[in-house]
């Protein structure tokens, strides 16, 4: 069985899932030929297929129970493929209840990672996490909740509005701490406020990398960026960043997308920077 805990200095650390869905590299990575993913191929469905794990992290911090991210949800709107609602079960079999659970930070706002913000009872939006105030990065919602982009997106106007109408969203801009341990880091390129979350306790240090880092591959690879980022260049930078920072630092990062539960680090093998899995 694979592990699923570790603990960065005192901060317990849970990786959990709601599912899983599949892309095509070239659909994904229209920007990289076929012949470059041959040294990740082991890292592949079938040779040709990105399986990307729908993974959360919960960090237990100084007594608060912080949630990151918050899957794809049981009914998503838009077409994927695979399958997703499992998070709050996946919880459950981890000793975490939905009333557990202090913050939800969500490291962006694509349907992936809002899926469970809210659960309908009769018709009416409630809070899935019925204690937490829900972090949002603040130059996510400036673009997300403008009149068209809310016309356009209903996983915005079903998962996110509510929670400003609710008066339950906090909004983050720049490093922002949540506890003592625990930051948001800035990370933009694939969306505008895309942020990670940074843990330093005792020596120790970890980053949740959110989709600034989607594969394993990224890792020696910086500037693939998948075509939904929204400014792939800077996510280029951000990516080639972070993967300094994880290295430099000894930090433990943290990949909702990749293999679960994600854990790893970056290590030099053959003069480049890669993923070595924990
Ligand atoms: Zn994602």
């Amino acid at each position: 069985m694979t592990r699923n805990r570790l603990n960065i200095g005192n901060v317990e650390v849970i990786a959990v899932s709601d599912g899983s869905i599949e892309f095509g590299t070239s659909e994904f990575f229209p920007g990289v030929p076929d012949e470059a993913w041959a040294p990740y191929r082991g890292l592949l469905g079938d040779g040709h297929t990105l399986l990307f794990n729908l993974g959360s992290f919960v960090l237990v911090s100084e007594g608060k129970t912080i949630l990151v991210d918050a899957g794809l949800g049981e009914s998503p709107s838009g077409s994927w493929t695979g399958s997703s609602g499992d998070l709050i079960a996946d919880l459950g079999r981890n000793g975490v209840r939905p009333e557990d659970v202090d913050m939800v930070v969500l490291t962006h706002l694509h349907p992936d990672h809002v899926g469970w913000n809210v659960t309908r009872s009769d018709g009416q939006a409630v809070p899935t996490f019925p204690g937490a105030r829900y972090w949002v990065p603040k130059a996510d919602w400036d673009l997300f909740s403008r009149r068209d982009r809310m016309r356009q997106f209903a996983h915005i106007r079903e998962q996110v509005r509510p929670l400003a109408e609710m008066g339950l969203m906090e909004l983050m801009d720049g490093e922002t701490a949540l506890t003592g341990e625990v930051s948001s880091l800035p990370a933009p390129g694939h969306t505008p406020g895309h942020t990670c979350v940074a843990i330093s306790s005792g020596r120790e240090k970890g980053i949740v990398l959110g989709d600034a880092i989607h594969h394993p591959a990224q890792i020696e690879e910086p500037g693939w960026s998948p075509r939904p980022d929204h400014d792939p260049r800077l996510s280029a930078e951000t990516r080639a960043a972070l993967v300094k920072r994880l290295e430099a630092g000894g930090s433990v990062g943290l990949g909702g997308h990749f293999p679960s539960p994600g854990f790893g680090r970056v290590a030099r093998q053959r003069g480049q920077s890669a993923w070595q899995p924990l």
